[in-house]
């Protein structure tokens, strides 16, 4: 295969990119690290936009993006440059002292959301925590709950930190974790009516519903969007009782929904909301917002060593910038059509097999019907064969999360492997 790529306007010599003279040994990698993923056989050495290499020097078509992570897909010259720049600099200080960075940051996604305020940290599952701590200090200081109690939804997905797999309402991750933490309970998405039952249930001695965490559109439950009504009436629900209102964006937010924040598809805004994934492109960095009513945090109530450092709020923020300079809200929403109206047709060749295709934006599922034994893994193992690599999102969704600067043609490229596996598998 040519390692000349074409990536946009720009053509790169590969060539000029050493490829590793060693060759990769699982096994060897096996002996030292501990087992906790799954994973595929293929090890990757580098990336430019959309595309990767092995350590064979075989290319692969992104659509995985480190889990809707690569913002601006791999080795972008912004991105390159901002933290190259920055680490020259100044890279890691402590929180004892103003970071200029991460004020601009702050100040960033303070002008282009709902948000009054952010407190910075390292990933999804730690913002989470900040938002789970600030909802119950808000109960307990301001609503005056002794006892508060969070709902989430199942199939959510909320990280890997005990309190936030507990929060997560899918048995399968808190399996041998127990006991886990109080104060969560569970409710169907999508459902107003559990919602109000819950609340009117929960309410009892000492204990209340204080705040309800939700993703706007679940990621790893299967790619489900909110419903617009749904969300509505939970809005008017919360302002009427005071129960805060929270939204993981940590997935498909930062541009990945073709909106900024997945709450503007459903035409709600949270009180707390929190960021992760994308928010660094590919440079880890979380985020928990709040509008002011809610930010109830002093010095010493919560901190993090890493969180906000410069370093990573000059990526964060040249993502941010990226964003806007590169139009890139406007390609996802465009690449985003092709590639549903694209896999649609190919649902549409192959009912039997395609239960459903849904999302937004960039961040869009591929339903395989209930009813046939193939899987989503079968699905994207196929694909990796053909040179595209997908993720699946949960056992029956194969997940489509490309980087946001992904071009018409990549797309088609892409399609057309699907189409191809889907024949075969
Ligand atoms: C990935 C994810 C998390 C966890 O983020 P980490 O950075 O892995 O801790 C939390 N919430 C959602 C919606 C996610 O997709």
């Amino acid at each position: 295969m040519s390692r000349q790529t074409l990536v946009g306007q720009e053509t790169i010599d590969q060539q000029a990119v050493p490829v590793s003279s060693s060759t990769f040994d699982p096994d060897d990698f096996n002996q030292a690290v501990m087992s906790t993923y799954a994973r595929f056989p293929l090890a990757l050495e580098r990336g430019y936009g959309c595309r990767v290499w092995d350590t064979q020097g075989r290319e692969y078509l992104d659509f995985v993006a480190g889990i809707a992570t690569c913002t601006l897909g791999h080795a972008h010259p912004a991105l390159v440059a901002a933290v190259t720049s920055q680490i020259q600099k100044l890279h890691h200080v402590s929180n004892l002292y103003y970071i200029p960075e991460q004020g601009e940051l702050a100040k960033w996604i303070v002008q282009h959301s709902c948000a009054d305020r952010v407190f910075f940290c390292n990933s999804g599952a730690e913002a989470n925590e900040a938002a789970i701590k600030l909802a119950r200090k808000y109960a307990h200081t301001v609503l005056e709950i002794e006892q508060p109690i969070i709902l989430t939804a199942h199939a959510s997905f909320h990280g890997r930190t005990l309190a936030t797999v507990t929060a997560t309402g899918q048995r399968k991750y808190q399996k041998n974790f127990d006991p886990l933490v109080p104060g969560f309970h569970y409710v169907p998405y999508n459902d107003i009516g559990a919602v109000e039952a819950a609340i009117g249930e929960l309410d009892e001695g000492n204990y209340r519903v204080a705040a309800i965490l939700l993703e706007p559109l679940q990621g790893e439950g299967g790619i489900r969007p909110g419903d617009i009504a749904y969300f509505q009436k939970l809005r008017r629900i919360c302002n009427e009782t005071g129960v805060l209102l929270i939204f993981d964006e940590v997935q498909v937010g930062m541009g990945r929904s073709g909106k900024l924040w997945g709450y503007e598809h459903i035409g709600v805004e949270p009180d707390i909301f929190t960021s992760a994934k994308g928010l660094g492109g590919g440079i880890p960095i979380g985020a928990m917002m709040s509008k002011s009513f809610c930010d109830v945090f002093q010095p010493g109530e919560h901190a993090s060593t890493f969180g906000g450092n410069p370093f990573a709020c000059a990526a964060a923020l040249t993502v941010c910038q990226t964003l806007e300079q590169e139009n890139l809200l406007q390609n996802v929403e465009a690449r985003g059509e092709q590639l549903r109206v694209g896999l649609e047709a190919i649902a549409a060749n192959y009912p039997h097999k395609i239960a459903e295709v849904r999302g937004w934006g960039l961040i869009n599922g591929m339903e395989l019907q209930a009813d046939i034994p193939l899987t989503a893994a079968d699905v994207v193992k196929a694909a990796m064969d053909e040179g595209l690599l997908l993720v699946p999102a949960g056992p029956k969704v194969v997940r489509f999360v490309p980087p946001l600067i992904v071009t018409e043609a990549e797309v088609d490229t892409a399609l057309q492997v699907v189409e191809k596996v889907i024949a075969i598998t």
